[in-house]
């Protein structure tokens, strides 16, 4: 089943109406030229590439700069390959309008010091529209799934010279995955704590498609291979691996050893002049977390992943620890 969704230009937005038989067409809001594609008249425009190769290797040797990345990067990085490539994404609105109601709970205590459980009722009225972007292939090893800018200068005349991935993912997926996440966003958005009844209509207002000029620069370093995304419009780095800096790392895992080592035999010594067990525990606990994180940086440092990649957890070690601690509730 198709989904009936509103025909809006994809760069400003604007309602159109396309005549029948009709492909080429321009905005009459923004005057971008459109194309409609298929039956259903998805209307799609193409931005123009704005950067040129001496450009992106710019970018890519300024970003080299940023981070724990290996400090002599500039020096032994061979550049492979830098090409630009046009990428296609949907682009839906989708609107959430409704009630989302339930309950906040707070705890006080009283002057006995009897905690008590006050719920207090909540009701939320949710009217959003939720812009998103999804990439309409398989993004292979790019590490692009959504685009961080929507703008630019709809043209269709690097279409000759820049190859173009197709399309492979339905539309009608596009417009689901959109509704699911429109509900959790407004869900989120409403921060009702525990929701006891909900009545929300969520409603696809419209796609369109985006072909998007991205930059891949692929480049090695010692033995290894690495990759980095450019914008072609804006120019910025929008995704890239890199190696890390082993300086960096060694400090990182001495320093991180040495004080989860010191903590966890303070957290001993203390702990044994003491009644209190839990001084001891919480000491070691303490020193053993900073060990773990400590060994996920050097795990995971040896190589910087900037980007919507899929083990892209590994960027953050911090971040993962807290997740973790989260679950065993420390
Ligand atoms: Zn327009």
């Amino acid at each position: 089943m198709s989904l009936s969704v509103g025909l809006n230009c994809p760069a400003c937005g604007g309602a159109i109406k396309v005549n029948e038989g009709e492909h080429v067409l321009n905005c009459q809001y923004c005057g971008s030229t459109l194309w409609a594609e298929g039956d259903a008249g998805v209307l799609t425009v193409a931005y123009k590439n704005m950067q040129d190769r001496d450009g992106v290797l710019r970018a890519t040797e300024q970003w080299w700069r940023k981070g724990l990345k290996a400090r002599d990067l500039r020096k032994k990085g061979r550049l492979l390959e830098c090409y630009p490539i046009y990428l296609p994404f949907w682009s839906t609105v989708t609107r959430v309008a409704g009630w989302i109601c339930g309950y906040e709970e707070r705890t006080y205590q009283d002057r006995d010091g009897h905690s008590h459980t006050e719920r207090i009722p909540k009701e939320e009225m949710v009217l959003n529209d939720y812009n998103y972007t999804n990439i309409a292939c398989d993004p292979g090893d790019l590490g692009i799934k959504r685009l961080r800018n929507i703008g630019g200068e709809a043209s269709f005349a690097d279409f000759e010279s820049i190859p173009t991935f197709e399309s492979t993912t339905s539309k009608d997926d596009s417009v689901n995955g959109s509704k699911e996440k429109a509900l959790q966003d407004a869900r989120r958005d409403a921060g009702v704590p525990h929701v006891t009844f909900e009545k929300v209509t969520i409603i696809p207002k419209s796609i369109s498609q985006i072909y998007y000029p991205v930059w891949v620069v692929r480049y090695s370093y010692g033995e290894r291979m690495y990759m980095a995304t450019v914008d072609g419009v804006t120019g910025n780095v929008l995704s890239g691996r890199a190696p890390g800096d082993p300086l960096y790392q060694s400090l990182a895992v001495t320093g991180g050893t040495s004080l989860g080592g010191l903590i966890a035999a303070a957290g001993l010594i203390v702990g044994a002049g003491s009644d209190d067990g839990t001084i001891m525990f919480g000491g070691v606990i303490v020193g053993l977390v900073i060990l773990g994180v400590t060994y996920m940086f050097f795990r995971h440092g040896s190589e910087i992943i900037e980007g919507d990649f899929e083990d892209k957890k590994m960027k953050n070690p911090l971040k993962d620890i807290g997740i973790e601690l989260g679950g065993l509730r420390i």
